[in-house]
C-alpha cells in the first residue's frame, strides 16, 4: 500500500509499505481522510520532542474498517470510524489518575505509532468510535481537533457568562469560537493576521475579530485562549487578561519557545495559566456535537488533497491560506 513516510525530519516520500495485518486485539481502517495540521508541520521540521522517526504522519484518521483481530467485538468489518490518536499505556500513575493524555508511555498513532497518511492504518480497536450515520467522513475529520478543543474547555474552570478572546482563527481557533459559544460565553472574540480567517470567524459566531495591531491595551478578557501557538501572541494574551482571569494554551507551541512572563501580575491579578494537551475522552462528546449540526464542519474542512500530493497539503497548512487541510487516498 502507498505511505507517506517521514524518515527524518525535513526528509518525506511515498512509499510502497507492506499491508497492515491487525493483532488480536487492532483494526485495519481503510482511509478515507486524514486531516494535515500544525503538529505535523512541527514533525517535519524535527521540533516535537514525542515524535518517532521513521513515521507514517496522520493522527486525524477517518475510514471504514476492513480487517479485525480474533479477539475484537467492536468495530465490525465495514463500520464508519472516526480514530482516537492516543495510546496510553492504562497502568502508569498518570493514566490511574484518569489522565492517560497525560501518560508518561504514552504513544500515538501517527505521532510515534504509524498513521493515517496511507491506504490503510492499523489502530487498537478501542481507538475506534463508529460514527453516527448522518455524519459524513468531511466532518468527522474534525472529531479530533474538536475533541481537543472539547478537553480545554474542560480545563477551564467556567466559560459561561465570561469574556474570552481567541487566538489564533485557524481550525483549532474555529472550533473553540465555536465551542466557546455553545458553553454560554458573554462575548467570543477572535485575533488573527489574516483577515479571511476572521470573516469565518464572525460567520462562526465570533462577536469582535482584531488584527493584532488593532488590539488596544485597555482592552481586558477574562478567559484568553491561545490557538495560534506563536510566542508573540502568548505575550499579548498573557498581559490581556482581566483580574481573576484564565488564560488557557491550547496551541502547540515550538519546543525551545519561551514569552516574557510578570511573576507580579500573576499574583496581585490572580491569574491562572493552564495548559491542554490533547484529548481525554471528549470524541464521544465531539461526534454528538457533529451528529447534532452544532458545529460548522462544511466552512472549515478543505476539499481534499490527493494523497500523492502529500507535500502540497503541507504548503497548504503552512501558507496559512486554507483552513483544515485533508489528504485523501481516494481522490
Ligand atoms: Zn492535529
Ligand atoms: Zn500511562
Amino acid at each position: 500500500m502507498q505511505a507517506v513516510v517521514i524518515e527524518a525530519p525535513t526528509v518525506v516520500r511515498m512509499s510502497d509499505l507492506p499491508e497492515p495485518r491487525p493483532a488480536i486485539a487492532e483494526v485495519v481502517v481503510d482511509v478515507s481522510l486524514t486531516g494535515v495540521c500544525g503538529t505535523d508541520l512541527h514533525m517535519l521540521d524535527g521540533d516535537f520532542a514525542t515524535a518517532r522517526f521513521p513515521i507514517v504522519p496522520g493522527h486525524e484518521v477517518t475510514g471504514t474498517v476492513v480487517a479485525t483481530g480474533a479477539e475484537v467485538t467492536s468495530p465490525q468489518p465495514g463500520d464508519r470510524v472516526v480514530v482516537d490518536p492516543g495510546v496510553p499505556c492504562l497502568t502508569c500513575l498518570l493514566c490511574r489518575r484518569g489522565r492517560p493524555n497525560l501518560c508518561e508511555h504514552r504513544n500515538a498513532v501517527g505521532i510515534t505509532l504509524n498513521g493515517g497518511a496511507a491506504d490503510r492504518v492499523v489502530v487498537p480497536a478501542r481507538n475506534c468510535h463508529v460514527l453516527p450515520d448522518s455524519v459524513t467522513f468531511s466532518a468527522a475529520v474534525l472529531a479530533e481537533p474538536l475533541a481537543c478543543v472539547l478537553h480545554a474547555f474542560e480545563m477551564v474552570p467556567r466559560t459561561a457568562g465570561r469574556r474570552v478572546l481567541i487566538y489564533g482563527a485557524g481550525t483549532i481557533g474555529l472550533l473553540a469560537v465555536q465551542v466557546a459559544r455553545h458553553l454560554g460565553a458573554y462575548t467570543v472574540d477572535a485575533v488573527d493576521l489574516d483577515t479571511q480567517r476572521l470573516s469565518v470567524a464572525e460567520k462562526l459566531g465570533a462577536d469582535e475579530v482584531f488584527a493584532p495591531d488593532s488590539l488596544s491595551r485597555q482592552d481586558d478578557w477574562d478567559l484568553v485562549v491561545d490557538a495560534s501557538g506563536a510566542p508573540a501572541a502568548i505575550a499579548d494574551g498573557l498581559a490581556r487578561l482581566q483580574r481573576g482571569g484564565t488564560f488557557l494554551q491550547l496551541g502547540v507551541a515550538p519546543g525551545d519557545a519561551v514569552v516574557p512572563l510578570s511573576p507580579y501580575q500573576v499574583f496581585a491579578r490572580e491569574l491562572s495559566i493552564i495548559g491542554s494537551m490533547t484529548t481525554r475522552h471528549t470524541f464521544p462528546g465531539a461526534l454528538r456535537m457533529l451528529e447534532n449540526d452544532m458545529i460548522d464542519a462544511e466552512s472549515i474542512v478543505e476539499k481534499p488533497v490527493p494523497l500523492s500530493d502529500y507535500a502540497k497539503a503541507v504548503d497548504m497548512v503552512r501558507e496559512r491560506d486554507s483552513l483544515k487541510v485533508v489528504v485523501s487516498p481516494g481522490v
